[in-house]
């Protein structure tokens, strides 16, 4: 097929960029923090088997532990109460898994305020601009939280209060489920709600919303910065864990220049 000779070539010749989307994992990793009495994630791990040593003299290779939820992740719908019946990462269908993206940039405004809450008006004015989300597509998400992913503390940026990091309000969450034709969410944050949304009503609204109506998750993105507004393609798909609920992944998109 010449369309993807063309891909290749263009990444090859770099008419295509390849922008990588995606935190790097250590134990340094940012995760989610959740309060008493809810159960929590591990941080990432590796664990050596062997190093060009008597374990195995000529090869080096670990174990890793991990959470579904860490670093750069992909949400599926089962991951939420209103989808326990929803699909799991192995079950997601991979021509989904590359998709067009839109970038909606609200970084100025997060900065002003961190509890700073997308509204559909937010959406609507941007649509006037740019035209509408695209059919099956990622809506990414930039609040400028990713230069706070080096710090588990100010990417959480929490106080006595909670956590304290951009987000979407209610109705923004159940337009963008039900009004939209998107395949999903891709946010900068540890998690694709705003810090404070465990006192919104529903608590958690993406969650809630956006994986009851069977769409998905990114979290941890980086570099939104480099995508234009609209026309990049995203690749993303998560490890087919039978009956996870989330999986890291690593998060490409392709930009044409
Ligand atoms: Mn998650």
């Amino acid at each position: 097929m010449s369309v993807l000779r063309d891909l290749v070539e263009g990444i090859k010749g770099g008419s295509i960029e390849v922008v990588d989307l995606t935190a790097p994992l250590d134990e340094s990793t940012p995760i989610l923090m959740l309060p008493e009495p809810f159960g929590n994630t591990v941080p990432f791990k590796l664990e050596e088997i062997s190093r060009y040593d008597d374990r195995g003299p000529g090869w080096y290779w670990n174990n890793i532990s991990t959470g579904e939820h860490t670093g750069t992740h992909f949400d599926a719908p089962v991951h939420w109460v209103t989808a326990r019946d929803g699909e799991d990462v192995s079950q997601v269908a991979p021509a989904k898994l590359l998709a067009p993206a839109v970038v909606l940039d609200f970084a100025a405004q997060a900065a002003a305020d961190p509890d700073f809450l997308l509204e559909i008006s937010h959406v609507t004015a941007w649509e006037q601009e740019h035209g509408p989300l695209p059919e099956g597509g990622w809506l990414l998400y930039r609040t400028g939280w990713d230069v706070r992913a080096h710090d588990q503390a100010e990417f959480l940026n929490a106080n006595e209060t909670g956590p304290h990091t951009p987000g979407i309000s209610v109705e923004c969450a159940r337009y963008l489920a039900e009004e939209t034709s998107i395949v999903g969410l891709g946010v900068e944050t540890v998690g694709t709600d705003a810090g404070t949304a465990h006192s919104f009503d529903p608590a958690f609204p993406c969650h809630s919303f956006l994986l009851g109506a069977g769409k998905y998750g990114l979290t941890q993105l980086r570099n939104l910065d480099r995508l234009p507004a609209t026309g990049a393609v995203v690749v993303a798909p998560p490890l087919p864990i039978i009956g996870g609920s989330g999986s890291p992944v690593r998060v490409l998109a392709l930009v044409e220049r």
